[in-house]
């Protein structure tokens, strides 16, 4: 057994939405949180004759560990198309290196999971089975090997077509049993030419639905790339556990996304990066500008209507850096009106619960000490995340 260990913190943001707590004491034991006490005395730490004593952190903000729920491990957020086009045809010993790197930068920003959307080649799934062997405690890893898509359509970048010989719920049925959930793209991507301009569904609401049926009988579910009105409604009256982007989906997906308590994961973050990125093409920069001030507005329906979000970054999109991005994604969500309370929410209690994991993403009693400290009060977050002061995870500083 282990012995009991304290920290004092300024100030606690615990991950369920609720209000930050001041001057909170975290006792905690054996990788567990022990009890959670507002401390009487904000100076406790100098008079506790505690063996050990607390440590303190009087003047910084504890909030649980992080979870990206959408990113693409096997790929680099860089923006040169050089790289981009190797990382399409590189092979595993190509990538296995950078794949160790993006998830360094994973938990340099306190994220200690993450939920893959899918690679062309599967590399993500044979890195886990290989170089990572399973999830241990301190870093979580779920993926779908590649996506799937309807041949012909958007997709090879990240995933397989559904083979000739099979329906989408056979193909699911024949992928690759070891991953974690099914990814199955539903739309094209968004139009960098004609502002808002909708593509057609991938797949009907009858073939959806059994593809859905299909992974559940495999225990997993389903995460669905959808943009624009129709594809979204036929990922949610499939059952999808997901929409991933939801790009001009509209009032009436979103309401219903809130009924069902379906998770939506914006990645508002793509569109920022374009329009940065593409400077030099005005027209791409302009219209990339007004898909992303589309989608502040959908998040801010979301959160009047009550809709689940799941923070995603969509890390190794262009312009997307692994890490970094989500704490992006965070402040994108305050501007749309968010309190810091609900973005840390959405990036930890929602997105563990997205992911299946109980221990994480929520700070109280018999959860996993796994926690970020944040120098600075709760209004210097999220900013303060891009330089964190430390990262404890099991009860453990990451550097030990
Ligand atoms: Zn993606």
């Amino acid at each position: 057994m282990g012995i009991e260990r304290k920290i004092l913190a300024g100030w606690l943001i615990d991950g369920s939405g609720e209000q930050v707590r001041k001057d909170v004491l975290i006792c905690f034991k054996d990788g567990y949180i022990k009890s959670i006490e507002t401390s009487k005395d904000p100076n406790a730490y100098k008079s506790y004759g505690l063996n050990p004593k607390p440590k303190n952190y009087s003047n910084a903000t504890v909030i649980p560990c992080l979870i990206d729920s959408h990113v693409h491990l096997a790929m680099s957020g860089s923006v040169d198309p050089k790289i981009r086009q190797f990382q399409l045809k590189a092979d595993d010993n190509d990538i296995r290196g950078e794949i160790s790197n993006r998830i360094r930068n994973h938990l340099l920003h306190g994220i200690i999971a993450v939920r893959d959307g899918g690679d062309k080649k599967g590399h993500v799934l044979r890195y886990k089975r290989d170089c990572f062997i399973k999830n241990t405690d301190s870093f979580n890893l779920q993926t779908p090997g590649s996506a799937i898509y309807r041949k012909g359509r958007y997709g090879s970048l990240i995933g397989k077509p559904v083979s000739e010989k099979r329906n989408l719920a056979e193909e699911v049925t024949a992928h690759e049993k070891s991953i974690d959930h099914v990814k199955i793209i539903n739309s094209g991507l968004n139009s960098l030419r004609d502002y808002g301009k909708r593509t057609l569904p991938q797949f009907s609401e009858y073939e959806l639905t059994e593809a859905v049926k299909a992974a559940k009988r495999f225990g997993l579910k389903t995460m669905a790339h959808a943009n624009g009105e129709t594809p979204v409604k036929i990922a949610v009256d499939s059952g999808c556990h997901s929409v991933e982007h939801g790009f001009f989906m509209g009032y009436e997906n979103l309401q219903k996304m809130a009924e069902k308590k379906i998770y939506w994961v914006p990645t508002a973050i793509t569109m920022k990066a374009y329009s940065e990125s593409c400077q030099n093409i005005k027209t791409e920069s302009e219209i990339a500008k007004k898909n992303f001030d589309h989608q502040l507005e959908q998040i801010t329906m979301a959160k009047d209507l009550g809709v689940p979000v799941a923070l995603g970054s969509d890390a190794g999109s262009p312009g997307v850096d692994h890490g970094k991005a989500l704490i992006e994604e965070m402040k994108i969500m305050v501007s749309s009106g968010y309190s810091i309370e609900e973005a840390i929410r959405c990036a930890t209690f929602n997105n563990a619960d997205l992911l299946g994991l109980k221990e994480i993403g929520l700070l109280e009693k018999g959860k996993q000490a796994s926690f970020i400290i944040a120098n600075g009060n709760p209004s210097d977050l999220p900013g303060s995340l891009q330089n964190i002061e430390k990262v404890y995870i099991k009860g453990k500083p990451m550097n030990d």
